[in-house]
């Protein structure tokens, strides 16, 4: 039916993307998106064996039981389970061939929620990290994009982090993250990227203005092409914003100094949120705790 509503949901075999799909599928009900029709949830994970098993984490969970919002127990949402690696140009491509056969009428909500954080710092786990985080997550926001509904209900959520602040590079750096957004540029974004790399490869972090941290600077990557495909889509198409989940206790954080502060549920809220609800004509923003952040 024309009214179903279609939704993705990227590195959901755990953590916060996970609890995602748990929690779009409790709120998706009372939700503006519900206008009577039923809710296709695509879990998507790299591992096929490790997605189907995340899916039969959520069918046997108490509160989506009680709640009876899944099909299987008289509800509206499905959850689905489909591959999707997130650094594999043929995979994106993949799933975007997919959902463009299976549902011609597009898609409402991506969530891109995959990413990685190493540990270490060199040039190798650098390079791996924009990889995935920034260059992934943009591929799948160019390839899905197209595929979402002309709308502002569509939405796009891309998962950054509180790390990708400016405020700990020069001034220099700050003024030409800002102009490659000003100038709605994602090839000025991913010239950012590449100048980073460039002063790892030559052990001249600081000198260039950056700071040694690989996950931050692909977060700030994100914020930043976040913002200018927002700017993209603001006459009359889909709502794109970025956000932090704040410090969720995950296999991400388990190995840090300091363990995971929140829950993966209460992780999930801000990026359900931005997926369900109205944000009174909000866009291009970075938000945390439900809140938007000055970047
Ligand atoms: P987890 O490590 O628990 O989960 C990460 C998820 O991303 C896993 O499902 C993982 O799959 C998947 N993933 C990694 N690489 C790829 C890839 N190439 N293709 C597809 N999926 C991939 O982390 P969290 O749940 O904590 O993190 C979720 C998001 O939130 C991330 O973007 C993270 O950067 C962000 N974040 C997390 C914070 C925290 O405190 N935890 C703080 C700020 C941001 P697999 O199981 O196969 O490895």
């Amino acid at each position: 039916s024309t009214k179903q509503r279609i939704a993705i949901v990227t590195g959901a075999n755990k953590g916060v993307g996970l609890a995602a799909v748990r929690q779009l599928a409790l709120k998706y009900p009372t939700s503006p998106l519900n206008t009577g029709g039923s809710l296709l949830i695509y879990l998507a994970a790299r591992s096929p064996e490790r997605g189907e098993e995340a899916v039969q984490t959520l069918l046997d969970d108490a509160q989506l039981r009680e709640a009876g919002v899944l099909v299987q127990q008289g509800g509206s949402v499905t959850v689905k389970f489909r591959e999707l690696d997130i650094g594999s140009a043929e995979s994106v491509a993949a799933l975007g061939e997919f959902l463009k056969k299976e549902h011609e009428s597009g898609v409402d909500v991506v969530i891109n929620n995959a990413g990685i954080a190493l540990k270490g710092f060199d040039s190798a786990i650098v390079r791996e990290t924009i990889r995935t985080n920034y260059h992934g997550t943009l591929d799948v926001c160019t390839t899905l994009l197209p595929l979402l509904k002309p709308s502002p209900q569509s939405r796009l959520v891309n998962v950054a982090s509180i790390s990708g602040m400016l405020d700990a590079y020069s001034p220099a750096i700050q003024a030409n993250f800002h102009a490659a957004v000003n100038k709605g540029s994602i090839p000025a974004v991913t010239a950012l990227m590449e100048k980073f790399q460039h002063s790892v490869d030559a052990d001249r972090v600081e000198e260039a203005g950056f700071v040694k941290r690989a996950y931050g600077v692909s977060k700030a990557g994100v914020i930043a092409f976040s913002k200018v495909l927002a700017e993209q889509q603001r006459q009359d198409g889909v709502v794109v914003n970025a956000c932090c989940p704040g410090y969720v206790a995950t296999s991400m954080t388990e190995h840090m100094d300091r363990p995971g502060a929140i829950t993966p549920d209460e992780g999930a809220r801000t990026l359900v949120m931005l997926a369900l609800q109205d944000l009174d004509g909000k866009r291009g923003e970075f938000w945390r705790e439900e809140k938007v952040v000055e970047w």
